[in-house]
């Protein structure tokens, strides 16, 4: 297992150093001078820096899950400031898209009881997806619902929607439904991996559910807090 991700670590570093060296060798071969095309191969090339940055990013966070495994800090939090204050962090990114940032607060309180820096990357990267594979106009909404002593959470787009056949593996370490699209949009494959191996170390599942072309729902449960 560890071998297979290893071996899928360097195939994802491997394309965007190919590019770079691509982008560079055709600068040393007279591009520099060119003005046509400089620029464009500075930015190519700065566009593949950023993936580099983003894959060794998620691995950081992947590495530090790994190593705190045993270690969550379960404590009360406010979750509903969390999600506002993760609403803010992409304010910009949903301007750009013009995609609509909404809170519906249905449950009795604010208040739930987990590892409050994990549960902000879980809704980091949720958010993050949502306006990503969002559609341009549309929204995305986050809703609090009461089950028993639990929350019930759910992050909804009205985006592009997932494949069924793709739901099962969706999950898996690099897995993307489209992999140029992914790319092109400064995806690594690992944000969906994280999340469910944060939600696991709190005893939590994730659950999809997503139509093509309609939008897609991810939900989770987690304790009150009080
Ligand atoms: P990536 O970095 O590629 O976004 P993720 O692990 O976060 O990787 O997601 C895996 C794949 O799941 C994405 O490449 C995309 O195809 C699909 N996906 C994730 N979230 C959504 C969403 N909200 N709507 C549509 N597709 C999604």
């Amino acid at each position: 297992y560890r071998r297979e991700f290893i071996g899928n670590v360097s195939h994802e570093l491997k394309t965007p150093i190919f590019n770079i060296q691509g982008y560079i060798q055709t600068l040393l071969d007279g591009g520099l001078a060119d003005e046509k095309i400089n620029i464009k191969y500075l930015e190519r090339t700065n566009k593949s820096v950023d993936r580099m940055i983003n894959i060794v990013e998620d691995l950081e966070v992947i590495s530090r899950l790994e190593t705190e495994e045993d270690q969550l800090d379960v404590q009360p939090f406010n979750i509903i400031q969390l999600v506002e204050d993760v609403f803010d962090s992409f304010e910009m990114k949903a301007n750009q898209m013009d995609i609509k940032l909404e809170l519906k607060h249905e449950a009795s309180s604010d208040i739930a009881l987990g590892d409050r820096n994990k549960i902000q990357q879980v809704f980091s990267n949720l958010i993050s997806n949502s306006i990503k594979y969002g559609k341009k106009g549309g929204m995305t909404s986050v809703r609090f619902f009461d089950m028993d002593s639990n929350m019930l959470i759910e992050i909804s787009d009205n985006g592009i929607g997932i494949e069924s056949h793709a739901l099962d593996r969706l999950f898996e370490r690099f897995y993307r439904v489209d992999k140029n699209r992914s790319r092109e949009i400064g995806g690594t494959g690992l944000g969906l991996a994280i999340v469910k191996h944060i939600l696991e170390g709190h005893n939590q599942q994730i659950n999809v559910r997503s139509t093509p072309g309609l939008g897609t729902t991810f939900s989770f449960i987690l304790e009150k807090g009080e």
